[in-house]
């Protein structure tokens, strides 16, 4: 997945416990067919039957239907149950009676039979990669939030039929034939792994590389401006870029589903199998819309093999029942980052400049988060469930206790890469070190489930595969960078291509500790000014140094005062009007900089140039 930039968000420490997920042996049911309709597109309710056929044995059996509680690559709880309605069964032309059992599951018992129709309606209005969207202009769904699956059956085969409105095309990863409206998935993961687009006007355009054919499916919610042509030979340079670093990808077809929602708020990337689905918030002709999209587009394509296929060993299949726990999203999320940077660099999309500056912003983001000093990698990738796009109901201290495993697996995977390339003297690189691990762990293992191909990782295999392969022993900082808050070696990483890193004081003269949305206060640090001062999160500044203050001119408003001076601040709370002063801080914001070291020689300049233009 990939998150629109912003604020590094993140949690509490806590013990990792590895939940081995148990699949029943249990025979397989005879089959098992999804029919979905959406006859009132208006209403936003996706209609759901299950057509069940079982085998004699288990014709006495209660049978249990599980919604998922989240879905596979954004790991907040959601709780997809909630939108379900109108759950009912049928056999033999009669109702049966349909239990709840618990928020998730519902139970019915076949009595005696072995056909049951089983069927519910599931509301859905938001466009994402994780949820679903059904408006009179489309319906677009991510399978974990619409369908459910039969409880111990989720590795059975299951077909799956939708009936669309008239003149409504449907599209997805996994169309052979234009007009289809049959599937047949080797379980229901797959399936749920299959997001599918249905509405009338949708385009395609389609290009090939080393064979293997690439379509890239665009709804268009608002003007294109003629961008479409351009965007399409821009996602073939980004495909060939890390299709030279990885090799042929294992399948033969690949969709890139996008909308341009033009709703101001939806924006989203999901990776799976054969496709990806993306979602940009604007119109393909704003300014920075092209670009974003490119951005998406070449993260989740890295994730056909880095997530998708190469994965942590908790990553499929998924025990829904309970949120994920895995310490390797720093790898899976955080390197996706670092490459999709670094793959716009080698597609020539993005010069050498545009992609440091890249990753000195990333820099910045990380080491002035508070999280930084309390959360290691592992622990962040754990605490996903509290960070990944969750819900918040209850006030937390999420924002200074946590640091999202994207940005910082990101550096983590820049630094670890030139510190292969320094020590080894170019001749080896994490480009390397991940080839190997595709090979050892999906090519080579053999299947470990029902699922995919292949088995799944533990973070120190990849500890000890990058440090046998390239000869540099990595344990040492694995143990000081990774399980531990040490901050990365830039200096010794950027010195091997002729860079270093510049900080400098960020130009407020003052540190107050806090940060604005919408004249609300969004977060106070801890031990900050702000703090000192009795402000909260959720206050509402009606007065600051006595002038109204937006998101955008609180900052202009302090820089008139500078460390030490009193600032007046009146804020609203709970119908109460709270006065008090903020004494501003010693500046601690920095700004940081990649830039080319005075005496780089020809060898740091050479291994600079294979880094960012060659795999
Ligand atoms: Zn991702
Ligand atoms: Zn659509």
């Amino acid at each position: 997945m990939r998150i629109t930039p912003r604020r590094t968000f993140g949690a509490v420490a806590f013990i990792a416990v590895f939940s081995s997920a148990v699949f029943a042996q249990e025979p397989p049911l005879k089959s098992i067919t999804y029919r979905l309709s959406m006859s009132r597109p208006v209403s936003h309710l996706f209609e759901v039957s299950i057509l069940i056929e079982l085998p004699d044995q288990l014709k006495d059996k209660p049978l249990q239907l599980q919604m998922a509680r989240w879905s596979p690559g954004r790991y907040g709880v959601f709780d997809f149950a909630k939108n379900v309605q109108e759950v009912r069964a049928a056999a033999d032309g009669t109702a049966r009676p349909v239990t709840r059992v618990n928020d998730q599951t519902w139970s019915v018992s076949p009595l005696g039979v072995t056909k049951l129709t089983f069927s519910y309606k599931v509301f859905g209005n938001d466009l994402s990669g994780t949820f679903s969207q059904l408006n009179q202009r489309h319906a677009n769904y991510n399978g974990g939030s619409i369908f459910m699956y039969v409880v111990d059956h989720k590795r059975d085969p299951v077909k799956l039929e939708i009936s669309a409105p008239a003149g409504w095309k449907i599209v997805n990863g996994r169309t052979e034939r234009l007009g289809q409206t049959e599937w047949q998935f080797p379980n229901w993961d797959i399936m749920i792994d299959t997001p599918t687009e249905i509405a009338p006007d949708w385009t395609q355009d389609d290009f090939e590389v080393d064979g293997k054919k690439f379509h890239v499916v665009v709804h268009s919610l608002s003007p294109e401006d003629g961008k479409r042509p351009a965007l399409v030979k821009d996602i073939e340079k980004i495909v060939r870029a890390e299709v030279a670093m990885w090799g042929p990808p294992e399948f033969q077809e690949y969709t890139f589903l996008i909308h341009f929602a033009a709703d101001d708020h939806s924006g989203d990337g999901m990776e799976h199998l054969t496709s990806t689905q993306i979602i940009q918030p604007g119109a393909l002709g704003d300014r920075g819309t092209y670009e974003n999209t490119l951005g998406t587009v070449a993260h989740e394509f890295f994730h056909v093999w880095n997530v998708k296929r190469l994965r942590p060993e908790e990553l499929g299949p998924w025990d829904f029942t309970r949120p994920l726990a895995t310490r390797g999203l720093w790898i899976a999320e955080g390197f996706t980052n670092y490459y999709g940077h670094l793959m716009l660099r080698r597609a020539g999309l993005w010069d050498d400049q545009k992609f440091l500056d890249r990753e000195a912003e990333t820099i910045r983001g990380i080491e002035s988060a508070q999280g930084s000093q309390f959360m290691n990698a592992e622990e962040s990738s754990l605490s996903a469930p509290f960070i990944d796009g969750s819900p918040q109901a209850q006030t937390t201290n999420l924002q200074n206790t946590t640091i999202s495993y994207y940005p910082k697996g990101e550096l983590i995977g820049m630094v670890m890469d030139l510190l292969v390339r320094g020590r080894t003297a170019g001749k080896s690189s994490l480009d390397d070190v991940m080839r190997a691990m595709y090979e050892e762990f999906y090519l080579k293992s053999p299947n470990s489930s029902y699922y995919l191909r292949g088995r799944g990782y533990q973070t120190e295999d990849l500890e000890r595969l990058a440090s046998r392969r390239s000869g540099v022993d990595l344990g040492d900082f694995f143990k000081r960078h990774i399980r531990d808050v040490e901050v990365l070696p830039y200096d010794e990483a950027f010195a091997y291509v002729g860079l270093r890193l510049v900080k400098t004081q960020a130009k407020e003269p003052f540190n107050a500790g806090l940060s604005i949305q919408v004249a609300v206060i969004e977060n106070v640090w801890n031990n900050s000014p702000a703090e000192d001062a009795g402000l909260q999160a959720g206050d509402q500044i009606l007065s600051l140094a006595g002038k109204a203050v937006s998101k955008d001119s609180w900052m202009k408003t302090l820089a008139r005062f500078k460390t030490g001076d009193s600032v007046p601040i009146t804020v609203k709370r709970d119908r109460q009007t709270i006065k008090t002063n903020i004494v501003l801080g010693q500046p601690e914001r920095f700004d940081y900089r990649i830039e080319e070291k005075a005496d780089a020689t020809a060898e740091q300049k050479s291994l600079r140039a294979k880094w960012l233009t060659r795999s």
